[in-house]
């Protein structure tokens, strides 16, 4: 893994997201687990080289943020936001997060398949949260602060930590660093306004969900890509383009190349995001996240 500073530890280099660590006087704390079950085992192993772990935070429901959750099972309590909490590994009509988790494994961790045992061992022991919190949380542990500042955006739990004595903030995928955005799912505007409340700390690093380490400027980078997404899709429907027009002419494939592992995905997601846009822009009334709840594992 790749350290930060003198505390922080992160990988950034594997299929999934940028599973990480934080060392305090009393044990370390793990922020989100790593997709790969040969790698979470192994991320466990290293990390318990340092201590008891103290905390596992994840900073978002995404399956590659939590889908290694259950490989760390009995390592120090398990805390994430309420919204975290009520999409856990939940079955969506478009995507079952079991199965994506399993469709990595052939290509990107053929030994891990032995590590995952059936679906419902899996869902019965996944490693859902100790403790669910709602607005933000403060954790002291040890030497150390960690302040889990609920940044919706992305999506509804999104939570950044922020650790101010290592001047330094993981940000999930609040940013997706030199790869490209997946905003599909997500509250452009709430995402806009979270990169504004990141920005306003005191910070030196920044750790994204994907991509590598960053230092405060980026945050200015990303709120800026948000906006170029919104303003491409807002002139697509002022100039009455059509859906199908928009999806195809609207295309950011050339700015930044996917994450590790998922490149195959690329006209996917650009299809999607430019999709998701063109449908919050002509709704008939303002939409933000469905006020429902969303179904049931
Ligand atoms: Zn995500």
């Amino acid at each position: 893994m790749e350290q930060v500073t003198d505390r922080i530890y992160t990988e950034t280099k594997v299929r999934g997201c940028n599973p990480s660590f934080v060392l305090t006087s009393k044990g370390p704390v793990v922020i989100d687990t790593p997709q790969l079950p040969t790698k979470a085992v192994a991320m466990r192993k290293a990390v318990e080289e340092h201590g008891a772990i103290q905390y596992v935070i994840n900073t978002e429901h995404h399956v590659d943020h939590i889908f290694g959750n259950y490989w760390f099972k009995g390592a120090g309590p398990i805390i994430h936001h309420q919204g975290v909490h009520e999409r856990f590994m939940t079955v969506f009509p478009e995507l079952d997060p079991f199965e994506y988790a399993l469709e990595a494994l052939p290509t990107d961790d053929p030994d891990g398949a032995a590590l995952v045992p059936d679906r419902e061992t899996y869902y019965a022991n996944m490693g859902t949260a100790d403790i669910v919190f709602s607005g933000d949380v403060t954790l002291k542990v040890g030497d150390r602060t960690f302040n889990l500042l609920h940044t919706p955006g992305h999506t509804p739990g999104q939570v950044a930590v922020y650790v101010p004595e290592e001047r330094a903030v993981f940000t999930g995928d609040t940013i997706f660093s030199e790869c490209t955005t997946w905003l599909m799912t997500s509250d452009v505007d709430q995402w806009i306004t979270a990169l504004d409340r990141i920005r306003a700390l005191d910070i030196d690093h920044v750790i994204p969900g994907h991509g590598p380490v960053q230092t405060k400027e980026y945050l200015a980078t990303q709120r800026s890509f948000m906006l170029e997404w919104k303003a491409a899709v807002a002139v697509a429907v002022a100039k009455g383009w059509s859906r199908e027009e928009t999806i195809a002419r609207v295309n950011f494939a050339e700015r930044y190349p996917v994450d590790i592992g998922q490149e195959y995905m690329m006209d996917y997601i650009q299809e999607r995001n430019a999709a998701a846009l063109y449908d919050k822009f002509t709704a008939p009334t303002a939409t933000t996240y469905p006020a429902k709840e969303p179904p049931k594992r």
